[in-house]
C-alpha cells in the first residue's frame, strides 16, 4: 500500500541505540514484571511468599531512548521511580524452555518503570486495570542496549538508583524472585515472544516520589548508566 492511501503518516517503532553497534533496536512490545523483588513487594504491602510475580504492559510511546529529559506526566501528583534491568529479546519463540531461554536474549539495558502511583493505587482499590498508572507518555526512559557478547548474561550484580546524588534504591539482580530464564519461559507460554520485545524485570525496594528538577542516575553492574532529568 502506498503512503497516499494512509489517512496520516504512521508512527514507526521506537528505535533504541545499541552499544558499539551502528544499528538500532526496533521495539515491538514492552512487558513489565510486577513484584519481582521480595523487599519491594513487602514495601507495597504484599506478601511475596503468597503472591508470585505477574506481568503488565506499557505502550510504545512510553519509551525515551537514551534517557535524558522526561516531562513530569499529566494527571498525577505522585510520580514514582522504579529502577529496573531490561531484557531485550532478539530471537522469537513461544513455549520456551528455561534451559533455552537465554538463547533468545539480544542484550540488556537499564530503564525506569515510571509509575503514576496515585492512579495505580486508585485502580488497585477499585480492582481495575493498571494501565493509567503504568502506561503513559515518557513513562519508560532507558539506556542503549548492550549485546550479550559484550556484557554476558546478567544474573547477579548491584542495581541502584540515585536521586540528586542520594541513593534511593539499591538491590542485587540475584534477589529477583523470577530470574531471567524463568521470566522468558513463563511469558512465552502466554505470548509469542518476538524479536524487538523488551521485558522490564522488576524493581528493588526503595521506590519513592519524584519532583520536577530531580536528577536520576540508574546503575546496573556491567551496563552503562542511565541518566534522567525530570522537567
Ligand atoms: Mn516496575
Amino acid at each position: 500500500m502506498s503512503a497516499e492511501h494512509l489517512a496520516f503518516k504512521p508512527k514507526v517503532s521506537p528505535l533504541i541505540p545499541i552499544v558499539e553497534d551502528e544499528r538500532q533496536f526496533p521495539v515491538n512490545r514492552i512487558f513489565c514484571v510486577g513484584r519481582n523483588y521480595a523487599e519491594h513487594a513487602r514495601e507495597m504491602g504484599n506478601d511475596p511468599d503468597r503472591d508470585p510475580p505477574f506481568f503488565f504492559l506499557k505502550s510504545l510511546d512510553a519509551l525515551v531512548p537514551g534517557g535524558g529529559a522526561v516531562t513530569y506526566p499529566m494527571a498525577t501528583n505522585d510520580l514514582h521511580h522504579e529502577i529496573e534491568m531490561i531484557v531485550a529479546i532478539g530471537l522469537s519463540g513461544s513455549e520456551i524452555a528455561k534451559a533455552d531461554a537465554l538463547g533468545h536474549v539480544f542484550g540488556y539495558a537499564i530503564g525506569l518503570d515510571l509509575t503514576r502511583r496515585d492512579l495505580q493505587a486508585q485502580a488497585k482499590k477499585m480492582s481495575r486495570p493498571w494501565d493509567f498508572g503504568k502506561s503513559f507518555e515518557q513513562g519508560a526512559p532507558m539506556t542503549a542496549i548492550t549485546k550479550t557478547n559484550l556484557c554476558g548474561h546478567l544474573s547477579s550484580g548491584e542495581i541502584s538508583l540515585t536521586v540528586n546524588d542520594k541513593v534511593q534504591q539499591i538491590g542485587n539482580l540475584n534477589e529477583m524472585i523470577w530470574d531471567v530464564p524463568e521470566i522468558i519461559s513463563f511469558l512465552s507460554r502466554f505470548y509469542h515472544l518476538e524479536a524487538g520485545d523488551l521485558i522490564f524485570t522488576g524493581t528493588p525496594a526503595g521506590v519513592g516520589a519524584l519532583d520536577r528538577g530531580d536528577h536520576l542516575i540508574g546503575r546496573v553492574a556491567g551496563l552503562p548508566d542511565l541518566a534522567v532529568d525530570i522537567i
